[in-house]
This record gives C-alpha cells, structure tokens and sequence, in this order.
C-alpha cells in the first residue's frame, strides 16, 4: 500500500479532514480534502463535521482555524512557521497605537494569534483594501505586510501607516521581481498578469490585475485568457493547472520554504498519533481574536 493508500485509510479511521494552502507541495495539495487560501480553509474547517482537522500550511492560519473551530487542529510540521507574521509583535502594535491613538488598527491574517488580539478588524489579502476604505477614521495602523499598507494607502487615500515600515514577505517582495516578470510578459505577450499584493509597488504597476490568490483562482476560472502569468509562490500554478486543463499558467520560481515543510510522511505521522503536530493557543488569546476573526469571516 503506498503512503497515499495509508492516509487516506487513517483519514477515514479518524474522521479527520485535511486542508492544504494553495503553496504547498503538489502531493500534498493532490492528498487533502481542500486546497484553498487561508480564509477559504478556515471557512471549510467550521463547515466540516470532522473533529480532526489536519491544516497543511503555516502556523498563523492553523491558529484561525482552532480559533474559529475549537476543533482539534494539528500540523504536520509545527516549525512551518511565517517570517512575515513574526515581524510584528502585540507589544509593537500598542507602541503604534499610543503613538496614534484613534486610528483604526487593521492586522492581516497573516500575523500572530498575540498580534490579533490587538486588531479592530483582520482582513485578508482578499478584502484589505475594502476593510481600510470603510474604516471609520482616516488615520489606519496596518501590519504586518508595508507594500499593502502602501497600496491601500493610493487605493483609499487614507493615511495607512505600515507597522514595522518595511514588514514584508521575502517570497513575494524579493523573489518576484520587476527583471522576472517582465521576461515572462516578452515570452508570452498575450498572457493576463496576475500579481499578489505583497510584491513590490513596481512588480504589482506591470500586473494586469493585483489580487489574492483566492481571486486569482476565480479570475482564471473566469476568464477567456488562455495564458496567465502568476506573481505569487510558485505552487499556486499546480492548482489553477488542476482545476483549467487547457490553460497554460506561468510561474516567477519563487518558492516558501516553510510552506515545503509538510510532508506526506508528517501527514501521516500526526493522523496516527493522538497529540502530535496540535495546535494550542491560551483561552485569554481565543477569547480576545475570535470576534475579529468573525467578523472577517463574515
Ligand atoms: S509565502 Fe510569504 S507570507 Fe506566505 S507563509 Fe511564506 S513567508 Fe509567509
């Protein structure tokens, strides 16, 4: 029997669902129940009936779903953390905000379970730019992600104020690049360029549409393009060749390592063990995040 065989066994015998983000490995992504961003897989782990929910991605988006759920939730690697999410801690927020007190603070999901609970709103890359439009005042704290808090601000033309000044992702802000792409467009000059909003202002100016990956999923749904180049991690592209035989999708190489880290062997491993990989958070950080969260889902 072969490793999927076993999963697949196990899965049943737990009654466990598996989820998997759009950059992990193909196999894994060919193994789990759902392949999606991480508010799409949220919104499956509190849909399902499974007690047992097995979260390939990055820490940050397996605290949401035991938040959300209250499920027992558990990583193949619970090293697969985000550098990005762990730029910007709680303690740093509330010095932004003794700085500036009344402005709205707006946390993307991809931060820490601490760094929630000082969030009036959590957006995705999804809704961000509506979540800081309709903010009530024109002064907003935005983190951990600069080059959104900067879109944002052009987009809304509200005073957006990047907490830290440079929090990025290196995958999205230094391995796509302006060189990078614009060799794909002179290769395929007819392809629709689709870029995520954690790239540079200069990588997303040469996009045809900057978007999460979740839009990019519906826009090549969608679209009589045939070609699409994808400015985000490179394991997206396996997705949206799945779902679009007949489409051809143009990846830049950059690629997550700490999304590499969930294996089928982890997979397995925390299936057939009664603690390993759980995810567990304090009740006070629950109790704090999850209306925000909510509403988010909402
Ligand atoms: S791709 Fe970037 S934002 Fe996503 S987990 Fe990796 S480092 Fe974090």
């Amino acid at each position: 029997m072969g490793i999927e065989d076993e999963i697949r066994k196990a899965k049943g015998r737990r009654n466990a669902l598996i989820l998997s983000h759009n950059y992990q490995r193909p196999e894994v992504q060919d193994i789990a129940d759902y392949v999606g961003d991480s508010l799409e897989l949220c919104r499956e782990a509190r849909k399902s009936g499974a007690g047992l929910v097995i979260f390939c991605g990055v820490t940050f988006m397996a605290e949401a779903a035991l938040i959300l759920t209250g499920k027992d939730v558990r990583m193949p690697d619970l090293h697969a953390t985000c550098p990005m999410a762990a730029m910007l801690s709680a303690e740093d927020i509330r010095k932004y905000k003794r700085i500036h007190p009344g402005a709205t603070t707006v946390i993307y999901i991809n931060s820490t379970a601490e760094a929630k609970t000082e969030a009036d709103v959590i957006c995705t890359s999804a809704n961000y730019e509506k979540v800081i439009g309709d903010a009530p005042t024109d002064t907003v704290l935005f983190g951990p992600d600069a080059n959104m808090a900067q879109r944002a601000a052009r987009i809304c033309g509200k005073k957006v104020i990047a907490m830290p000044a440079d929090g990025h992702c290196r995958i999205h802000s230094h391995l796509i690049t302006k060189t990078k792409i614009g060799r794909l467009k002179e290769l395929h000059p007819k392809a629709l360029v689709l870029v995520h909003p954690e790239c540079v202002a200069e990588v997303q100016a040469m996009a045809d549409v900057v978007c999460g990956t979740g839009g990019m999923a519906r826009i090549a749904r969608e679209s009589d393009r045939k070609e699409f180049i994808i400015g985000t991690e490179e394991e997206m592209c396996h997705r949206l060749r799945k779902e679009n035989p007949g489409k051809a999708f143009y990846g830049v190489g950059a690629y997550c390592n700490n999304m590499k880290k969930t294996t089928l062997e982890g997979i397995l491993r925390v299936l057939n063990s009664d603690n390993d990989g759980r995810i567990s958070l304090d009740a006070e950080i629950i109790r704090k995040t999850k209306p925000a969260l909510e509403r988010m889902l909402a």
